[in-house]
């Protein structure tokens, strides 16, 4: 008998994810000589994503020598939560008043985490800077907590508005969540400062700010231990504080989905509670994480062959993206920013209907808003890349943006 009712006919329909929207259309260009800056993996030189030597390796040795596969427990693998901490924090051990949980990804570590915050303070605000990676929001309003924006870029400087954003934030209130990038900004390649962490962590201790830091590419800006600075800094000082941590991009395991979360808390009880809610929390959204690529990760950092060999093509990735920046920025004084910012992304200072233009006449692919992959870029693309752009940059002729003070930069 037909059911008297669809099931499905009342959902409200969404729209297509616009950067895989943006692949497909990447995919059916028949010119050959197309760029694709659009999706943000790490790309060598001849424009591969490879699988890196040391996670071979690790994945031949871990075929050999696992016996089981049974069942872990919600936790995960408490080796590499410890081994990722190590990394984060510089320090042997968990730590007091820390609790590490293996999640899959930087995804489910920022999704167990919000779902935690709405047990612990169901009216707690989340502050976001725009612009940001665009599932932060949809993860904390999934959640169900309600999302606050503050400015964060400035276009004119291509730099951190980092006045607007404390005058944003003076209205967060006790309670509330600040939201940050631990490095490589997506999609500004921004950074903060030695000192603008200072005064963050000073805000959230003053203010009762918890901070909830996204480290998604420790090594890929300056260093393991220079891109782990900022968060350190607000760990040690902050009382209670949580991170989300992913090892997608730097042991490129992308889909192998590999992260963590970390809490601190002030107290040992209060620890021990949002633990206990945290493993909950994970119970009943995937159960257990998978195992395969944490398993990897575990292996290269506890062997120390591995791990070196991981750090030199790490580091090969870090000096590639640099040498690419360098040979933007220098394509003109409006890409100069390029050359200071970090990691895979910057955002070039183009409006959408030029990113359309060029994708009409150069073949060259980038989202709306201007991001651009820098490890998209190599010796052989990089100057159709400026030749498809450098018209459209404001104050060229041919330009379609107004921006007056960037106008008056040029002619100065
Ligand atoms: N945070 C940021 C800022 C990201 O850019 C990404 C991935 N693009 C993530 C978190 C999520 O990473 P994962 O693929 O490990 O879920």
């Amino acid at each position: 008998m037909m059911l008297p009712f669809q099931a499905f006919a009342g959902l409200v329909p969404q729209k297509p994810d616009a950067l895989l929207a943006l692949i497909a259309q990447y995919r059916a260009d028949p010119r050959a000589d197309k760029i694709d800056v659009g999706v943000g993996v790490y790309r060598t030189e001849t424009g591969e994503t490879p699988v890196m030597r040391a996670v071979k390796d690790a994945e031949a040795a871990l075929l050999n020598e696992q016996t089981s596969k049974s069942y872990l427990g919600a936790e995960g693998d408490q080796r590499f939560a410890q081994l990722i901490w190590q990394l984060v924090s510089g320090s042997e051990t968990l730590g007091e008043r820390c609790f590490g949980l293996q999640t899959p990804g930087g995804t489910g570590a920022l999704r167990v985490g919000a779902e935690l915050l709405v047990r612990a303070r169901p009216d707690a605000r989340v502050w976001i800077g725009e612009p940001t990676w665009p599932n932060h929001a949809p993860i904390f309003r999934g959640a169900g907590l309600e999302v606050r924006t503050h400015p964060y870029f400035d276009p004119d400087t291509a730099g951190i508005d980092f006045d607007a954003m404390l005058a944003a934030l003076a209205q967060a209130a006790a309670g509330d969540v600040l939201l940050l990038h631990g490095c490589c900004h997506n999609p500004t390649g921004t950074q903060f400062s030695r000192e603008q962490w200072r005064m963050l962590s000073d805000l959230c201790s003053q203010r009762g700010l918890i901070p909830f830091i996204d480290l998604a590419y420790q090594g890929l800006g300056d260093g393991m231990e220079e891109d782990a600075q900022g968060a350190r800094h607000m760990l040690a000082t902050v009382p209670d504080a949580m991170l989300a941590y992913s090892c997608d991009k730097n042991f490129a395991v992308y889909r192998d989905r590999v992260g963590a979360l970390f809490i601190r808390s002030r107290t040992e009880p209060s620890l021990q509670l949002a633990r206990t809610n945290a493993l909950t929390i994970a119970r009943s959204l995937w159960s257990m994480p998978p195992d395969h690529g944490a398993a990897v990760v575990r292996m290269i950092l506890d062997n120390p062959a591995l791990r070196a060999d991981w750090e030199e093509e790490l580091a090969d990735m870090r000096r590639r993206l640099q040498t690419v920046r360098q040979g933007l920025a220098s394509a003109h004084p409006l890409l100069a920013p390029v050359a200071t910012q970090r990691g895979l992304f910057s955002r070039l200072p183009i409006d959408a209907d030029a990113i359309a233009a060029v994708r009409r006449t150069h073949g060259i692919y980038m989202p709306a808003d201007g991001r651009i992959n820098i490890a998209g870029l190599n010796q052989a693309n990089l100057s159709r890349l400026v030749d498809g752009v450098l018209p459209h940059l404001p104050g060229s002729r041919g330009s379609s943006v107004s921006s007056p003070s960037r106008s008056q930069e040029l002619s100065a």
